[in-house]
């Protein structure tokens, strides 16, 4: 379509297939999904697919957006808990299907790549397009879920969708821990995207953790105006979890890291001066993930000096969120293959029942579920 001009046609084809067309079109991970498996890549290099929605999505939105027209809905009315890309997915896909679908979330709109992905990663004017384009189809009420609010919810609604995402950071859990600059990674990011300036993490930056969050955390370091930013990591490189760009990136900006290195104290009187850290070896033991565990070479402590430490080691469910869900062994909701929880009626998808994923994995969690509630809808008598 874009070849023979249709542009626009090209991106509705894309808005309707995946709810957060322009945030993907911006910052999918391609090289690990589509064009990781493109075809043409065996001639030369994979066609740019990315770029080619955003292309399409984004030249729609500069023309002030096809015209849409809401769908035509049914009686029955889904709660979806949470706004971020697995919610909205999901509320969308239901609308298509004649469902009325109503969003709760705390923040408003959104998820992660609303309060978190640094804004020279993910222009939020580029969130703006695909919200902008959801919320004609989707009610918004703005409110934080609890137990007692989810029984009303689910009283009130046919079907409840829930996609929380992981709102919390995992503890370093060494002492000192608790020092004033030993930040979660998170609120760093959030404080840096929508504080009032106030971010000044001085000279030295040390982030903990060897993942795409933790890049995001040293590069927005360097950008508050951290001269030594060091990324601490306890495996090595082969078995870091990153997208290649963003590691590149990283590099390109200065960014020390550390490999096979491990935080054993953080250091300070009441304010962090440093993080004491231990070499590790990577031994013959393969662990859950399916790499090698590292353990601690005996003698090799040693002191990084830092100014801010900002931990960056996963997220998880915050306790007490959503108890009478049933968990998996890895402490994420439990769902069966249609996304279905333990309480009858109750659907769940995104972070929240896989760790953390990505955009577009969320987006297809949401479509999936939306369809599997339509069939339990369609199913069970009105
Ligand atoms: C720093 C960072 C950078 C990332 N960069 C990328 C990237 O470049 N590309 C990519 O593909 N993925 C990226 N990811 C991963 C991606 O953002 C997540 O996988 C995705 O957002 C998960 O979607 P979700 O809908 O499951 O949850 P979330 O995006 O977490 O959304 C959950 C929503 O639920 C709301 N909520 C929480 N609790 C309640 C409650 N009790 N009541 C009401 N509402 C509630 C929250 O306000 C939030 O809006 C990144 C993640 C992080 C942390």
């Amino acid at each position: 379509m874009i070849r023979s001009g249709n542009v626009r046609g090209a991106a509705e084809v894309v808005k309707t297939a995946n709810a957060f067309a322009n945030v993907c079109g911006s910052v999918c991970p391609e090289e690990i999904y589509c064009q990781s498996v493109c075809n043409r890549a065996k001639e030369d290099t994979p066609i740019a697919i990315r770029e080619l929605h955003f292309h399409a999505t984004q030249t729609e939105a500069r023309s002030q957006y096809s015209r849409v027209r809401p769908f035509s809905t049914g009686k029955k009315s889904v709660a979806v808990i949470g706004g971020g890309p697995a919610g909205l997915s999901c509320a969308f896909e239901l609308t298509k299907l004649g469902h009325r679908a109503v969003v709760y979330d705390m923040q408003g709109p959104g998820g992660v790549p609303r309060a978190t992905i640094p804004p020279f990663r993910l222009d939020n004017a580029v969130l703006r397009s695909d919200l902008r384009f959801l919320t004609t189809f989707v009610s918004i009420v703005e409110n934080r879920v609890d137990e007692k609010m989810f029984e009303t919810i689910r009283n009130e609604h046919d079907a409840v969708f829930v996609a929380v995402g992981l709102g919390k950071d995992r503890p370093l859990g060494v002492p000192g821990e608790d020092l004033n600059g030993v930040v979660p990674v998170l609120q760093f990011l959030e404080r840096a995207k929508w504080g009032s300036g106030d971010v000044k993490p001085g000279s030295k930056v040390i982030v903990v953790g060897g993942g795409n969050v933790s890049l995001d955390a040293a590069a927005t370091a360097k950008r508050l105006g951290a001269t030594d930013v060091t990324l601490v990591y306890r495996r090595g490189e082969k078995e870091m979890r990153v997208w290649k760009s963003e590691l590149q990136e990283a590099r390109a900006q200065g960014v020390d890291i550390r490999f096979l290195t491990n935080p054993v104290r953080v250091i300070g009187e009441k304010q962090v001066s440093g993080l004491e850290c231990v070499r590790m070896i990577l031994s013959g033991n393969v662990d859950a993930s399916g790499r090698p565990v590292p353990v601690p070479v005996p003698g090799s402590e040693h002191v990084l000096p830092a100014e801010t430490v900002v931990v960056a080691i996963g997220q998880e469910i915050p306790e007490g969120a959503f108890p009478s869900l049933r968990r998996a062994p890895k402490g994420y909701v439990d769902v069966g293959r249609n996304f279905a929880t333990s309480l009858k009626g109750v659907f769940a998808g995104g972070d929240l029942i896989n760790g953390e994923g990505t955009i577009v994995l969320s987006v297809a969690h949401g479509k999936e579920a939306a369809r599997s509630i339509h069939d339990y809808l369609t199913e069970s008598p009105s």
